[in-house]
Parts: C-alpha cells; structure tokens; sequence
C-alpha cells in the first residue's frame, strides 16, 4: 500500500485507471447502443422491403451493412464519453500533483525574498512531502538565523556603546576642562579603547567560529602538554597576583585537533581563572583520561558561581559583574564552540559564589 501513497505510484495508478474507464465505457456502451441503432434500422428496412419485395439476399447485404453502420455509430459515442471521463480524470489527477508543486515554488519564491514565516502544507504523496517537510525545515531554520543575525546586531550595538559612551565622555570632559589630563584620564581612555579592540577580535572569532568557517587542522596532538604549556605562559600573570598554580598531569592525552585553537580554549579558561580569584587564591589543573575521554579539569579557589550562571557563562555577552573593567563575555562561548567543534564540551561547576569554580574540558582520546 506505500506504492499507493508514493507520486510515481499514484500517477501510474491514475493513468491505468484512466485507460480502465475508457474501456469499460466502451465496453458498457457500446454493445447496447449497437443493439439499440441496430434494432431501429431493421424496423426501418423491414417497413422499407416490405414496400419495395426485396430478395432474402439483398435483406441480409443490408442487415450487414447496418450491423456495421451500429456497431460504428455506437463505438463513436463511447469512445467520445470515455475520452470525456479520461480528460475530467486526468486533470483532476494532474492537478492534485500540480498544486503542491506550484505551492512549494511559490513558498520559495517567498524565502528568497526573505518572507521566513512561509510554511507550505504537507501533502500525502511521499516524495512531496518529503520536499514540503524539507521546504518547511529550510524555512524555519532561515528564520531562526535571522533572529540570531538580528539579536546579534543588537547585542554588539549595545556591548559598543558603554566603552564609546565612556571615551566620548573623557574626551568631552577634557575639551570642556572638566576633567585635567592625568595618566588616570588617558589611562581610563585607553583601557575601554583595548576593550573595544579586544571585543572586535573576540567578536570576529565567534562569527567565523559559528559560521563554521574556521578552518581547524586535525593533527595528533598532546592536549595535556597544550594545557600545561597554556598555564606556564601565563606564568607572569599568577605571579602578579600571587596566585599558586599546581599541574597534576599524567600520561600524555593524544587527541586528533587543532593546536592554536586549543591553546586558545586553555588560555581563556586560565586567563578568567586568574581573573576571577583573588591575591593568594590557587588555581589547579588536572589532566586524566576518562574512558574514551580526555578531560582537562582548570579550578580555582575564586568568586565563585551560582547555579544560574553555571548555565549562563557561555552565552554570548554574560558577564556576571559587567562594571568589572575588561571582559567582553565572548570568551567563553568562543571556547565552548571551539572545543564542540572538536567533538568535545566544556562544562562548568561551582558549588556558589565564594566558593571557586571548576571548568572541564573534555575532547575524545585519538584512536
Ligand atoms: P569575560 O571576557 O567577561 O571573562 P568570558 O566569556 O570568558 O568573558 O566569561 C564570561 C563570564 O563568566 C565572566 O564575565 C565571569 O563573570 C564568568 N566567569 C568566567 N570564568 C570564571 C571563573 N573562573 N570564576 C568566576 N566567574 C567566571
């Protein structure tokens, strides 16, 4: 019964059902009819031979002939009726397919013009449904990338304004004289500048890396030794802030990805580490294999999260405190889709503010 519900099989169905009432129409009709105009010309030859004495010969020539003449007469307007039936059936059927087809190029139409709400009906021929389900799907997710372009626009629109409100403000309140021109003044200025090119950077990162248009290599790599490298560069940093770094790394974890992009990851990760603790605190990283995992495990003895920004640290823009001098809040998401994009996952854990947070990278162990 699938055979019935498929285009190829409906059309063949329509086609032998179209011949089938052709020639029962034929069949139906025209064997009375024939009898029908053949019983009408005997009674007129039997009025015309009874005038005219016609031999027994000649009536059977003639009875012949208007057989003949019948049978024509009668096939003609069969044929004529089961020609008409097969037209109305065939355009019933050829519309039936028409219509979804029209409908769906018309939808397209639509999306190309960037009318996204378009949806199409899904009819019951599999193959058209098929492609309305897929024009549907197509609509939908069009629809959602241009409520994410959109929020996106509005979300950096919004993240530039405070840095350039804040160098604007400087910079009037020095042509004014409000303010005199210390280092604190040209200080302040610089940093939400660097804030303002650190956002450009990061931002560029997070469209390429959502696009899917970074192009990440797939080497053979050591991600404790990436880890661990990632933590001694940043080695001036603890220091500043008195922070102890302890590495517990083991065997070496092998995993098929790319260098830069995950040094990247471990550079954001230990960079907030930093960031995040306070003078004296200790940051920890753990390198182990879990199963058929390698998992890189960054904790610090810092602010701390609560259980609603556990969820939240990796949207774009989430900034916990956002008057602290700075973050962009694109770190995180960079690096969540960096490492996704290697087959992985980073998740984060904190038992609450005050209490430090830990964030686990985990990618899969090259076979
Ligand atoms: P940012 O540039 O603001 O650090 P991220 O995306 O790297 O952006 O981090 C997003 C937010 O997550 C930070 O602003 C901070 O509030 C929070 N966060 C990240 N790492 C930690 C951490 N180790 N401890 C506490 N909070 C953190």
């Amino acid at each position: 019964m699938r055979f019935l519900s498929t285009l190829r099989g409906r059309l063949i169905v329509s086609h032998l059902a179209a011949v089938f009432v052709g020639v029962v129409a034929i069949v139906l009709i025209a064997g009375p009819l024939t009898q029908r105009f053949f019983v009408d010309h005997v009674d007129g030859m039997m009025g015309d031979s009874t005038m005219m004495g016609g031999t027994g010969d000649s009536v059977m020539v003639e009875l012949q002939s208007s057989l003949l003449d019948s049978f024509r007469s009668a096939l003609f307007i069969a044929l004529l009726i089961s020609a008409v039936t097969a037209v109305v059936a065939s355009v019933y059927a050829s519309r039936r397919i028409a219509q979804p087809i029209e409908r769906m190029s018309d939808a397209a139409r639509k999306l190309a013009r960037g009318e996204y709400d378009e949806r199409v009906p899904v009819p019951e021929e599999i193959e058209l449904a098929t492609l309305a389900q897929d024009i549907n799907t197509l609509a939908a997710s069009l629809a959602s990338t241009e409520e994410r372009r959109l929020q996106l626009i509005n979300e950096v629109a919004h993240e530039l304004r405070t840095p350039l409100a804040t160098i604007e403000g400087y910079m009037e309140g020095l042509l004014d004289g409000v303010f005199e021109p210390t280092d604190e003044v040209f200080g302040a200025t610089a940093r939400e500048a660097a804030r303002l090119k650190r956002l450009a950077s990061d931002l560029s990162t997070l469209s390429r890396a959502e696009e899917g248009a970074l192009e990440l290599a797939s080497d053979r790599i050591d991600l404790a030794q990436i880890a661990k490298e990632a933590a001694e560069a940043l080695m001036p940093l603890f220091m500043e802030k008195y922070i102890a770094l302890t590495i517990d790394d083991g065997d070496p974890l092998i995993v098929l990805g790319d260098r830069d992009r995950l040094t990247q990851v471990f550079t954001n990760i230990l960079g907030n580490a930093i960031t995040y603790t306070g003078q004296g605190g200790s940051v920890g990283v753990r390198m182990e294999r879990d199963g058929s995992r390698a998992t890189v495990t960054v904790s610090d003895t810092g602010k701390g999260l609560t259980g609603d920004d556990l969820l939240r640290v990796f949207d774009r823009f989430h900034r916990v405190d956002p008057n602290l001098p700075g973050g962009t809040g694109v770190g995180l998401t960079v690096a969540r889709n960096l490492v996704r994009r290697h087959g992985g996952d980073i998740v984060a854990f904190s038992d609450g503010p005050g209490t430090g947070s830990r964030f686990v990278v985990s990618l899969p162990l090259a076979g």
